[in-house]
């Protein structure tokens, strides 16, 4: 598939008013039977395996011709993608052939940060990394190393070596995007993620979910085809997003309001008692807490918050109510975003469970496991016991986070004050702190005074750009990774080509590591092959005949859903008055928290995020940057008419903490008193060779601000000010 093709098919993709009109598409080809065929014609194959441009894990095809990848679609077998793939997915291939893959392991041979490495062998990287963890180890405890991974499928095995280890210090990506929702539903519903019922859905409620353009497969296609149906979407957004133009109704909310318009709603529902009572008595608990709560929360009060107008959420509450239960006011995901979205999480939680629509068709699905089907585990001895206090702040700072959450913003502050103990060294796994972090000068100043810094990632990162040693990851497509169940179903991510360079899967570098730390007996596997075997054990099937499939099903499969309605919360019910906020001397129930505002020449900074990358992970692809080539600077066009700006120019974006000069984007479709960037751009490592240079970072403006409920990051809290460059 090659760049040309690719490039058609993203723009005609890009017309379109189907699911592939946000970019999901599907090419013709022979290819789609859902199997791998390793000789379906001489010198081809046909392999199957599972995308990692994100983290949605859609199943994939590859079309192999005499050992070179020539094409990616999806697996019609696979039910997060439904044989479609996104425009990054298909662009996989590029990434794979990349002149700036990292070939062979590199140790650092100038100052940190110089970009000077020399090459090493696997041996002598992985010794001279164990033993640097083991002198940390020695002289300041396990506790002062710190362990980072994002999402993936061998991320379980990660935290066993850190947990073998010793260190109770790790971070995830978690509080830089949903810590406000996974504890928002969390407090209420006990779980922190219920699934939703699109295909049954008669209303949706959408804020702080863009699916047009943060694509989760299967999700955006579920949307799309909503639309086409004719259901009532309706988007709070300040920006006039791509989700925003397939809606039935765009609301450009002023941001960090959001929970006003979602108290308002309830007031309404409750004062014209639309609400279903009868779920409400057996399934919820603090109902007239609630009542006494939201009385004065009206829609007009709302519209002075929000900037909605009264009517349109008074007409929406009662279009919403009768449309339930087949009515989601959805859960969201990028809701972190201020200081309050705890509290619009909760309203959003507390609107739900009024409208009874819980494992209702149409509303939201309890089980949010991936799958009951369990995979046999490893067997190792006892972790050691981590001593010593999270860096993160949990539980000593961020009591209410759950552990496994972490407030992966607040690490650089024991790394710089030494307090409440000195982090001495870092091991990052295909994480990129120095980007995703807010105040990127804050992250490298960070980096620059830790004793030692590992990075395992497939290219120079702008964080291993900083690293003493870089282990290099071999692609996703030349490599096995942990099993995944989905429903009833076993998915297997498995090497479609051998690795092009002198690379390993990262669990393979998790076991060597551990083996040279002298904790191989906690990664008990010999290779990849070995661990899935172990992990397949449950099942009546071998590794070989799932490689050849590309799936298990499991045939008398059947969804148990006796426990549905048993809420693991403190009181068993759905708490609209929640126990913990109560025990934690907070209001129980959910309110309102004014947000703060600009000041006059200042504008909310929003970020999000495009179709055709990522997070930080894809701007060096060079076919995505084909179709999206740079960040701009989001102004309304009275804003760029007052500091005398036009399409392109560029312009001076300027908070408490950092500068950066980006091209301006001019349009009617954002708010007056907002400027936009898509994030991920911006990069500073050299070795990002396409990527380099182009656009701005956000982390360079963004403010360190946390809830201190949920531990998210309250990105939009930043306000900036803008001149022409
Ligand atoms: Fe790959 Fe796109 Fe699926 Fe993500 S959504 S896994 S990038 S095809």
């Amino acid at each position: 598939f090659s760049r040309r093709q690719f490039i058609k098919g993203s723009v005609a993709a890009g017309v379109l008013g189907t699911a592939a009109g946000i970019g999901l598409f599907r090419p013709e080809s022979n290819l789609g039977q859902g199997k791998s065929d390793q000789a379906a014609v001489k010198g081809t194959k046909l392999v199957t395996t599972i995308c990692e441009q994100c983290v949605w894990r859609c199943g994939v095809i590859a079309r192999v011709e005499d050992g070179v990848v020539k094409m990616l679609e999806g697996n019609p077998d696979h039910p997060n993608n439904l044989g479609k793939l996104c425009p990054r997915g298909n662009a996989g291939i590029e990434t794979l052939y990349s002149p700036d893959r990292i070939k062979f392991p590199l140790i650092r041979a100038g100052a940190r940060g110089s970009g000077l490495w020399r090459r090493a062998s696997w041996d002598e990287a992985l010794s001279y990394t164990a033993e640097q963890m083991k002198k940390i180890k020695d002289k300041y405890g396990a506790k002062a190393m710190m362990f980072n991974s994002t999402d993936n499928l061998s991320q379980p095995f990660f935290e066993i070596l850190l947990k073998a280890y010793g260190t109770p210090n790790y971070g995830t990506q978690r509080s830089l995007c949903f810590n406000s929702m996974t504890t928002g539903f969390l407090y209420t519903y006990g779980t922190p993620q219920p699934g939703t019922d699109f295909s049954k859905c008669k209303y949706m409620i959408f804020t702080g979910r863009n699916l047009a353009e943060g694509i989760s497969n299967s999700e955006t296609q579920e949307m799309i085809e909503m639309v086409v149906r004719g259901v009532k979407v309706v988007v709070l957004d300040p920006r006039f997003s791509k989700t925003a133009s397939k809606a039935t109704e765009w609301l450009p909310v002023r941001p960090g309001t959001d929970s006003a318009f979602f108290l308002a709603m309830i007031n309404v529902i409750i004062k014209e008692k639309l609400y279903n009572e009868a779920f409400v008595n057996q399934y919820t608990q603090g109902f007239e807490d609630l009542v006494t709560e939201v009385k004065d929360y009206t829609p007009e009060w709302a519209e002075k918050k929000c900037e909605i107008p009264a009517t349109a959420i008074r007409r929406i509450a009662l279009d919403f109510a009768e449309a339930a239960p087949a009515a989601i006011a959805h859960p969201n995901w990028r809701t972190s975003n201020f200081v309050n979205s705890f509290q619009t999480e909760r309203a959003i939680a507390v609107l739900n469970a009024l409208m009874g629509n819980w494992a209702q068709p149409g509303g939201l699905i309890p089980d949010q496991e991936l799958s009951t089907l369990k995979l046999g585990v490893l067997s190792h001895p006892a972790f050691p016991i981590a001593q010593g206090i999270r860096l993160d702040g949990v539980p000593w700072q961020y009591p209410m986070v759950p552990l496994a959450y972490g407030v992966i913003q607040t690490m650089r502050d024991n790394i710089l004050t030494g307090k409440p103990y000195e982090a001495k060294g870092w091991l990052i796994s295909r994480q990129n702190p120095v980007l995703s972090i807010p105040e990127r000068q804050k992250t490298i100043n960070a980096l620059m005074k830790l004793d030692f810094v590992a990075v395992i990632d497939i290219q120079a990162s702008d964080t291993a750009y900083y690293a003493d040693v870089i282990l290099p990851e071999s692609y996703y497509l030349e490599r096995f990774d942990g099993l995944i169940p989905i429903k009833n179903k076993i998915f297997i991510r498995q090497p479609v080509v051998e690795p092009l360079y002198d690379t390993k899967s990262s669990l393979m570098i998790y076991k060597e590591l551990a083996d040279k730390l002298g904790l191989g007996e906690f990664l008990p596997f010999k290779d990849e092959k070995d661990l899935l075997s172990q992990q397949l054990k449950p099942f009546a099937v071998d590794l070989e005949e799932l490689q050849r499939v590309g799936h298990y099903e499991m045939e008398d499969f059947q969804e148990d859903h006796s426990k549905d309605f048993e809420f693991q919360t403190s009181s068993g019910k759905i708490e609209i008055s929640s126990g913990i906020m109560a025990q934690m001397g907070k209001k129980a129930v959910p309110t309102w928290n004014e947000p703060p505002r600009p000041e006059k020449d200042q504008y909310y900074l929003l970020t999000g995020k495009t179709a055709q990358h990522t997070q930080m992970f894809t701007q060096n692809n060079r076919w995505l940057l084909e179709v999206f080539p740079e960040n701009r600077a989001w102004l309304h066009t009275s804003v760029a008419a007052k500091i005398g700006v036009k399409m392109n120019d560029n312009v001076v974006l300027e908070s408490e903490v950092g500068k950066v000069s980006v091209k301006a984007y001019v349009t009617e479709g954002i708010r007056p008193d907002c400027i936009f960037m898509v994030g991920g751009f911006g990069h500073v490592s050299k070795g990002l060779k396409a990527a380099y240079g182009l656009g701005a970072s956000d982390s360079a403006l963004h403010k360190t601000i946390t809830d201190p409920i949920s531990g998210g990051s309250a990105l939009s809290e930043t306000f900036v000010t803008v001149s022409k460059a």
